[in-house]
């Protein structure tokens, strides 16, 4: 078993961001949390990945709206 390199996707058990996971890592392989021993199929581990990304990247571009909008406003003072 190898260890990732701190990847960006966190276990949906407790948060960590380390995972174990065998050479050549395939779609269907299985990845292991290194804190909770929390196991899950790489593809599975992707969905949970991207499901995380939508909820930090959404408030992210709101507030980057909002700012727009409020520039906007401001020049019509
Ligand atoms: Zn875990």
């Amino acid at each position: 078993m190898a260890k990732t390199d701190r990847i960006e996707i966190k276990c949906p058990q407790c948060g960590h961001n380390e995972f174990e996971h065998p050479e050549n890592l395939q779609e269907n392989d299985f990845v292991k949390c290194d804190n909770c021993h929390f196991e899950i199929m790489l593809t599975d581990l992707k969905e949970v990945g991207f499901e995380q990304a939508k909820d930090v990247a959404i408030p992210e571009m709101k507030a980057e709206a909002e700012k727009l909008v409020k520039n906007l406003f401001k020049g019509f003072k």
